[in-house]
């Protein structure tokens, strides 16, 4: 990827005045930035946040408030799971390709205890309670299972335990993340500039970043960063020059996740300065079939009648087979004892009929070709097995029971929520590197503007989660440069 001139960056020697400077200047303070301003203060450094918003809080604010923590955490031993770093390291790296990146997923899962108990150090409150239903808790729980552990194939391949943690809180829990952090960034020292948005970053003679320049309203502004630049600028999924360029297939998703800040600013002002660029085509792709929880009971096929995946899947592991693997078009289909609407993705769009062909005729399916899956699924249903895709046995009983019924989940039919997972390279500290490996001097990046622990495939809590943890990481590394 190469810079667009609207963020090639300046030369220091151009820069006349400098208006303000600081040892580490953070671009975005979303979960990330507050993250990289914590550390960054706490070591010592003097820290100055340029936020294009009116106030900190970014995508993070707005979500769910989830964490992807494991490894052992007290609050998972506190509601009787068992959890080791290596199984959590087996499951993202079984759940977050294809082909994750070891080098960040390794440290993510030995530190997340570590990570647990520093957050929870910021005020970060929990209630010893685990919600079992779904994957986001709508209560005050803290604990849940937030991807595909209990599910096959990740079930065989790693021990399953509940790794999404969230603030006890009834509702959205991403306000309260975010109170949290911005509050221990204020305490860490960390100076805030609102209504500043970044547009370059300034270079020295030697290549090194050294300052970052801006607009405030119609006012351009220069700061320079005496040890480091830490971006922490979101994603792009509201670029849609980026989305059309790299990430066509999300361009097709009716829902993005984020806000019209994600726009890529921070990804294209490092790849106009030599930074490299991993994964631009990868997304979080949700597909929220669920709750009610009896639609895991349905089966999931594609346009040719045939099966997908397993049904239990996590949401994002849906959108994910949908989009990427069967062109956006897919369909649930029930009988009379498994219908019901779903509550975060009304279809109207309901085909039935009074046997598998005549709904496979309804549906402009191959002659035989949705009979035959059916055949094949209720033969092994009946004895309690799903050969194919060894859905777990609660949701699994043969689909007897006319009439029969399909859910149109095609990607132009019902919301796909997305966002971007593609980004800048970074090392485990958090540098910014460029094409061949090396990491640039002064610039550092976590969250959203990076290709993070996820490189495709995502459980959620992954992505404040690896953005916190980095964060950390790229503050601390801003600040001790020498
Ligand atoms: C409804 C919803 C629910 C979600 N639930 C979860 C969940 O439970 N768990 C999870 O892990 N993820 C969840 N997500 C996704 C997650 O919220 C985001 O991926 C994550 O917040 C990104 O964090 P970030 O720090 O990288 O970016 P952000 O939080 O978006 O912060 C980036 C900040 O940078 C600012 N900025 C952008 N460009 C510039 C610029 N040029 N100059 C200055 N400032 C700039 C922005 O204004 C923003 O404040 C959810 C998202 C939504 C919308």
């Amino acid at each position: 990827m190469s810079g667009v001139p609207e963020h090639l960056p300046r030369r220091a020697s151009e820069i006349a005045h400098w208006d303000d400077s600081a040892d580490v200047v953070v671009v975005g303070y979303g979960c990330a930035g507050a993250c990289a301003a914590i550390e960054a203060g706490r070591a010592g450094a003097d820290v100055l946040v340029l936020e294009r918003a009116g106030g900190g809080g970014g995508t993070s604010a707005n979500s769910g408030g989830l964490l992807y923590l494991g490894g052992g955490t007290p609050l998972q031993k506190a509601l009787g799971f068992d959890d080791e770093p290596e199984e959590m390291f087996r499951y993202l790296m079984a759940a977050c390709g294809p082909e994750p990146d070891e080098e960040l997923v390794r440290p993510y899962c030995e530190h997340s205890v570590e990570h647990f108990h520093w957050l929870v150090d910021c005020g970060w409150p929990l209630k010893e309670a685990f919600f079992t239903d779904a994957h986001e808790p709508p209560g005050d729980e803290s604990l849940t299972y937030s991807g595909s552990e209990l599910c096959w194939p990740f079930c065989d391949i790693a021990k399953p335990a509940p790794r999404g943690h969230c603030g006890t809180v009834v509702g959205p829990k991403g306000p309260l993340l975010m109170q949290i952090l911005l509050g221990a960034a204020d305490r860490a020292g960390a100076r805030v500039r609102s209504g500043a948005r970044a547009e370059r970053l300034v270079v020295g003679a030697d290549g090194s970043v050294v300052g970052v320049v801006g607009r405030s309203g119609g006012e351009a502004w220069a700061v320079r960063a005496r040890r480091g630049v830490v971006l922490t600028s979101g994603g792009f999924i509201y670029n849609r020059t980026m989305v059309e360029r790299y990430a066509p297939l999300l361009g097709r998703c009716l829902y993005k996740v984020g806000t019209e800040h994600d726009d890529g600013s921070g990804i294209q002002m490092a790849a106009a300065a030599g930074a490299a660029t991993l994964r631009m085509d990868a997304g979080d792709v949700t597909l929220p079939l669920f709750p009610p929880v009896v639609l895991k009971q349905g089966v999931l096929v594609n346009r040719l009648g045939q099966r997908v995946l397993n049904e239990d899947s996590y949401m994002g592991r849906l959108g994910e087979f949908s989009l990427l693997h069967h062109d956006g078009r897919v369909w649930l289909v029930v009988d009379d004892a498994g219908f019901a609407q779903p509550a975060n993705a009304p279809s109207q769009a309901l085909s039935v009929g009074e046997s598998w062909a005549e709904l496979e005729a309804e549906l402009g399916f191959p002659e035989g070709a949705l009979q035959d899956t059916m055949a094949f699924y209720n033969r092994h249903a009946t004895r309690g097995e799903d050969p194919l895709f060894r859905k777990q046995r609660a949701h699994l009983r043969p689909l007897d029971q006319p009439p029969y019924g399909a859910l149109d989940l095609s990607v132009d039919k019902v919301i796909y929520a997305v966002f971007t997972l593609g980004g800048l390279w970074i090392s485990p500290q958090g540098a910014v590197r460029t094409p061949s490996g090396e990491d640039i001097p002064g610039l550092y990046a976590a969250g959203r503007t990076t290709s993070g622990v996820a490189k495709q495939g995502y459980s959620s809590g992954l992505s404040l989660g690896d953005g916190s943890f980095f964060g950390r990481r790229a503050g601390r590394t801003a600040a001790r440069r020498p």
